[in-house]
């Protein structure tokens, strides 16, 4: 029979055997013992949890298939809304072709750090183009998004620094500022008054400071004043960094990203990051922005200097779809029609979707970790793929499944996902 999720006394049990059971082992236990590694009985326990409620484990399921509207997940075709395909350009033949072209030509790999014999041609077309979307001087790619945040914030600032981030901000962001050693204070989501207050209350005791937000966030579908900060942070003389991992592609009439979105100058953000992963089709990070900036970080980032080129696959597809991006604009449109008929069609259904305002990311809250993982169980046995968020990505009692939208996604499917998902949270009470 299937349960319904936690209670919160059952939550506050689970999280209370956990740390018991950790103290025991901490007590007791080898410190070479990888048992005794933090988040180690949490994850245990949920998952001793999911069994003992026969919900299949979600994660790290092999799909056998491009990953678009459609997937293909242990030989069954299902509706997907769990890749960041989100232009469907993942899979595109032109993609794939650029791609092959590139390899045919470099192989698959750069086989060197950039500066030391990795550059290819690829290369600095790609940064051309990226650098074009933010009419900045200058743009710089990595070999990973994660790392491009780690690297270049935790190069950037140093312990004389400060860094204001937005609570919700990536956990690369917070990571790359625990590298920096720099002041670290969260801001409430979205809340620009409360990152000037923050600003302002440490800005004097520190050498430089760098305020961070996302352009459109990941977890949630919201999307910042951009203006707002752009002031603040003039106004308190610190530098304004904007991850659009999720921006590019999926806001702005022609996709170019938040600040298209909002008729902002490109200006506004002393530091544009993003990713190649999502709309891109590849894998990998950028910055764009001052040429004084990216020429330091070409020539003494370590996560760039001492880390290998970018596959030239990789960089040429990017490229590719970037171009496509530009050229077919209708899909931009396409992605953000179906992702307002989808939040709008979730809503009249009764669904909590948070500040979800953007063009392709869609939460639906359901409460404990348990539940949500529940609901997505229910949601794949009628045939739809969407991903189950829970502790500790978001806290607990904030869990949710989290759909990604697709331009190629067609209004039936979005009506089907609907239907299923109103049944699956029916079942699981
Ligand atoms: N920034 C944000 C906001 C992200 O959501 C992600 C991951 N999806 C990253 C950075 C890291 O990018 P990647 O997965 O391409 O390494």
């Amino acid at each position: 029979m299937i349960r319904r999720g936690l209670s919160a006394a059952e939550r506050a049990a689970v999280l209370g055997r956990a740390k018991a059971a950790a103290l025991v082992q901490a007590a007791t236990a080898s410190p070479r013992d990888f048992a005794t590694l933090p988040q180690m009985r949490v994850m245990e326990e949920l998952r001793r949890q999911a069994e003992a409620r026969g919900i299949p484990n979600p994660f790290f399921q092999p799909h056998e298939a491009v990953a678009g509207p459609r997937t293909v997940v242990a030989g069954r075709e299902m509706l997907n809304f769990a890749s960041y395909n989100y232009l469907d350009l993942n899979g595109d033949p032109r993609v794939n072709a650029a791609a092959a072209e590139a390899m045919a030509r470099h192989g698959t790999s750069a086989s060197a750090s950039r500066m030391v014999s990795g550059e290819r041609p690829v290369h600095a077309a790609l940064e051309a183009a990226l650098a074009a979307n933010y009419e900045a001087e200058a743009a710089l790619a990595m070999v990973s998004g994660h790392a491009t945040n780690v690297t270049v914030i935790g190069h950037l600032m140093g312990p004389e620094d400060l860094v204001v981030h937005d609570q919700l901000a990536h956990n690369s962001i917070t990571e790359g500022v625990r590298l920096s050693g720099a002041r670290r204070l969260a801001f409430a989501h979205n809340d620009a008054a409360a990152a000037e207050r923050a600003l302002a209350g440490a800005r004097g005791r520190a050498r430089r400071a760098l305020v961070v937000i996302e352009g459109h966030y990941s977890m949630d579908g919201t999307v910042p004043d951009l203006a707002a900060f752009r002031d603040l942070a003039r106004r308190h003389e610190a530098w304004l960094m904007v991850d659009e991992a999720h921006g590019l592609g999926c806001l702005g009439p022609t996709g170019r990203g938040v600040f298209e979105a909002q008729g902002v100058a490109p200006e506004a953000a002393d530091i544009w990051m993003g990713t190649l992963s999502k709309t891109l089709a590849g894998a990998g990070g950028y910055v764009a922005g001052r040429r004084a900036l990216v020429d330091w970080l070409r020539h003494t980032a370590p996560g760039f200097v001492y880390s290998v080129g970018l596959p030239p696959p990789i960089a040429a597809a990017a490229g590719c779809a970037l171009a496509l991006m530009r050229a077919e604009p209708w899909r931009v449109e396409r992605l953000q029609a179906n992702t307002a008929r989808f939040r709008a069609a979730l809503q009249a259904a009764g669904f909590d979707t948070g500040g979800s305002s953007g063009g392709s990311i869609v939460p639906v809250l359901l409460g404990d970790s348990l539940r949500a993982a529940q609901v997505a169980a229910g949601l794949a046995r009628r045939g739809v793929n969407a991903q189950p968020i829970g502790f500790p990505v978001v806290p607990e009692g904030l869990a949710r499944i989290r759909f990604f939208l697709s331009c190629a996604h067609q209004p039936a499917m979005l009506d089907a996902a609907v239907a299923a998902l109103a049944e699956a949270a029916r079942e699981a009470g």
